[in-house]
């Protein structure tokens, strides 16, 4: 069994008719991680380029974490080289022909397309009971993390119709939600977080987050142990695994352990916490228990 299939898309093309901010008032630069953004005063800055730049920080980072990241609707880039747009069909069939079983979209939102005040923050899941699968729990607990990063309005996790994206069942996925990080029609929003690596960076590190604890519930309150997960009966056994889940991406994180992601506590797993235990010192160890004190550790 190999690491749980996670699909990064960037929406739109490079030259898709529309998908820009209204001409910038100001020039605006910001710089972050090696990346220099500079937006003339006069000119737009495109909606793909700040998706893909998300969606590559986003795919980065999940792969760190052990998953298995399908990208798609945009190259290693950011975004910048891709001239077309990848129709919503061949990104629905591509995530299918790899066999995702979540997806993420990665985009910003517009109103009007002229300077107006709309704002906020969002993520979106079907409206159809035929199409949502699991996505609307998937899309409360991103929502949940993406809000905070800087308490933009919480426009909640919210229905949507027809998005080829948010085609859950469609695409073969367990859930599928497509997130709008800010307005690019919004001043604020477009000069400070839109056209932004730094935004990118960090609304990614909180989309992980949220899809992380959506998946395995969030840091455990209790000492893990390994026993558990093959003596106890169904539905703990399926607690223990979200558990086991939860460790594998920490150890990933924290160690970068390399571990397959499928909540399979095993031998690789077991050595990883042992290595665990001795970098940090958190004496005699077995590998078949993790102490809170190491559970703290690898939560930060
Ligand atoms: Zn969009």
């Amino acid at each position: 069994m190999g690491s749980i299939k996670v699909a990064v898309d960037a929406g739109h093309g490079y030259n898709t008719a529309g998908k820009r901010s209204p001409a910038f008032i100001k020039t605006v630069t910001h710089t972050y991680d090696g990346k220099k953004i500079t937006v003339p005063a006069g000119s737009h800055f495109r909606e793909h380029v700040a998706n893909a730049g998300v969606a590559n920080y986003l795919a980065d980072y999940l792969n760190r974490l052990g998953f298995d990241v399908l990208r798609t609707g945009f190259d290693d880039d950011n975004g910048t080289n891709d001239t077309t747009d990848m129709s919503i069909n061949k990104r629905q069939s591509l995530i299918r022909g790899y066999g995702c079983q979540y997806s993420m979209s990665c985009h910003f939102n517009a109103y009007t397309g002229e300077w107006n005040s709309a704002n906020g923050i969002e993520a979106l899941y079907d409206v159809s009971e035929k199409r949502v699968g699991d996505s609307k729990a998937l899309a409360v607990a991103i929502q949940k993390r993406i809000q905070p990063v800087y308490g933009q309005k919480n426009r909640g996790a919210k229905t949507a119709k027809g998005l080829g994206m948010c085609n859950a069942t469609g695409m073969g996925c367990v859930a599928s939600v497509l997130m709008e990080y800010a307005f690019m029609d919004n001043r604020f929003e477009a000069e400070n977080y839109f056209c932004n690596p730094e935004s990118w960076y960090r609304y990614a590190v909180a989309t992980a987050e949220g899809f992380v604890d959506y998946l395995t519930g969030g840091k455990p309150e209790k000492e893990l142990t390994q026993a558990e997960a093959t003596k106890k009966e169904l539905t703990q056994a399926e607690a223990t695994k979200k558990q086991a889940l939860w460790l594998q991406i920490m150890l990933n994180k924290t160690l970068d352990a390399k571990l397959v992601v499928d909540g399979i506590w095993g031998t690789k797993t077991k050595k990883a916490v042992l290595q665990l235990y001795k970098k940090y010192d958190f004496g005699e160890a077995n590998g078949n228990t993790v102490s809170l004190a190491a559970i703290k550790r690898l939560a930060r």
